[in-house]
């Protein structure tokens, strides 16, 4: 790619967050990642070109100095700040426009500063080679997979029923969504199979922001609108079939969409508890083992009770589950910690640089975050760490795991996969055909300190939300 010969023809729009949008090449496996702003300030930009350039390269950093340790640098792609030519910008914003859906157009792409972010495309690593069968991606938001154990929560039904099915009845009253998920991802995290596989069929059922499929990097299967029903069942099948049909005795066989669906469910639940081409131990994750249930699921807990292990200790769900859960205290313990770090900079100001409150994210920010007393001393330092796990924890709770797949016999003649990209591949051992696979973990900006009072107010609002809304039900 060379940026001063960028052509908006070579790219297309991909897909779009709250934050950003990302825009793929048509032929080289990358993607653009550009910021956006809310629609009313599209005349205004509200930040300098300076400022925006520090917002991604924080990005950048964040993601390779803080998150991959973490999470494991074998699923982490940081990808690199770029500059790009403002005219270039401006003509793919107006490209990309008429593609974008209606309800995220309450923010304008930046055509301001040139500033984005260039990443490995997660959803089309064998792009380049157009004979080879196109690879399936499946794309999981997963949100929190933990149960809040600190003993500062002060509403008991946090301690029964997760944050997200709880966010659901919140979300039907804004009218965000016209349906509540029936997804639970503490039966995702869970590591026992056929609460894995339930989870991932009711993402299918309603995927709201929780589930895209991907086909030869195109998206074949998402929710189509914040408040319409998602991509037809029906065509996703048909998309799939070939890939479930193929090497094996059911060429002539006609499989049932049942079965098939049951395949394809299979084969990401393989690829999610896999180690990721790490050949790390066995262990499992004991340590949530008592309260991995959630009452609200509506996964049938007698069918389990023998079975939820916790997932492998190597998985991509064990290490974002892990870094989730560095918010020890939840936010109602958290939150008089960050009123101690925003008194301190009120009354000096000149410390947010060194406390690295906005970053910048290097080492020793990471030092800052481990080096945490076990109790809370009083201390300055105690709050500021506590603070930075928590924001580390909403990272991973907001983040996006990436599973791409490719029918294994076409992989065999190309391992190396693609430069600059790890790729862990394995054979999955499930029921034919196998496939080989990559896994990532996508979407891990640093979140803002004071976002954290917003936190505070949304977590009473769902809290009370449920608790009316369940009153009311039978
Ligand atoms: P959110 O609202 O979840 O915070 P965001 O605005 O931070 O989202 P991302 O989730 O990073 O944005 O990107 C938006 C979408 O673009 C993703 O859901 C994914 O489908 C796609 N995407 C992002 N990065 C990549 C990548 N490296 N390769 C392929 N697709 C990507
Ligand atoms: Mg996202
Ligand atoms: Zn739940
Ligand atoms: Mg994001």
């Amino acid at each position: 790619m060379e940026l001063d010969k960028m052509d908006e023809n070579e790219w297309r729009y991909h897909g779009e967050g709250n934050k950003s949008l990302v825009v793929s090449h048509v032929q080289l496996s990358i993607v653009l990642r550009l910021l956006k702003y809310p629609a009313e300030d599209s005349e205004n930009p509200p930040q300098t070109v300076e400022q925006a350039f520090r917002q991604v390269q924080n990005i950048v950093d964040f993601s390779s100095n803080v998150m991959s340790c973490l999470l494991g640098e074998k699923f982490v792609h940081s990808g690199e700040v770029v500059k790009l030519p403002l005219e270039f910008v401006r003509q793919l914003s107006i490209k990309v426009q008429h593609e974008r859906p209606a309800w995220r157009c309450d923010k304008v792409m930046d055509i301001y500063s040139g500033c984005a972010l260039c990443l490995p495309n997660l959803t089309s690593p064998t792009l380049h080679q157009p004979t080879h069968t196109p690879t399936l991606c499946i794309e999981i938001k997963p949100k929190c997979g933990f149960l809040p154990y600190s003993k500062h929560v002060s509403q008991d039904i946090k301690t029964k029923v997760c944050r997200f099915c709880m966010h659901q009845h919140y979300k039907v009253a804004m009218g965000t969504w016209k349906r509540r998920s029936r997804y639970c991802p503490l039966d995702l995290f869970s590591g026992n199979r056929q609460r894995m596989h339930f989870a991932i069929r009711q993402l299918i059922d309603e995927p709201q922001n929780n589930l895209k499929i991907f086909k030869g990097g195109r998206c074949i299967f998402s929710s189509l609108d914040g408040i319409e029903d998602s991509m037809d069942l029906n065509s996703l099948l048909h998309h799939l079939r070939p890939y479930f049909q193929y090497g094996n005795n059911r060429i002539n066989s006609h499989m049932t969409s049942k079965a098939l669906l049951t395949d394809f469910i299979q084969v990401v639940v393989n690829a999610l508890l896999s180690a990721g081409g790490g050949d790390g131990g066995v262990g499992t994750d004991r340590r949530g083992e008592a309260r991995s249930f959630c009452e609200a699921s509506l996964f049938n807990k007698e069918r389990s009770r023998h079975g939820s292990q916790g997932s492998p200790s190597d998985s991509v769900l064990y290490r974002v589950r892990q870094t989730q859960m560095l918010d020890t205290l939840d936010i109602e313990g958290l939150y008089p910690l960050y009123r101690r770090v925003e008194q301190h900079l009120q009354d000096f100001p000149k410390e947010r640089t060194r406390l690295q409150m906005d970053g910048p994210y290097n080492e020793a920010f990471l030092e800052k975050l481990h080096k945490c007393p076990s109790e809370d001393d009083g201390s300055l330092e105690y709050a500021v760490s506590k603070v930075h796990q928590y924001r580390v924890a909403m990272t991973a709770k907001d983040s996006q795991i990436m599973v791409a797949l490719v029918p294994s016999c076409e992989e065999e003649e190309d391992d190396e996969g693609l430069p600059g990209q790890r790729q862990h591949r394995d054979f999955l051992s499930s029921r034919p055909p196998a496939f080989s696979y990559s896994v990532s973990i996508l979407d891990l900006d640093p979140k803002p300190f004071d976002n954290i009072p917003r936190q505070l107010r949304l977590d009473q609002n769902i809290v009370s939300c449920y608790l009316r809304s369940s009153c009311a039900l039978p």
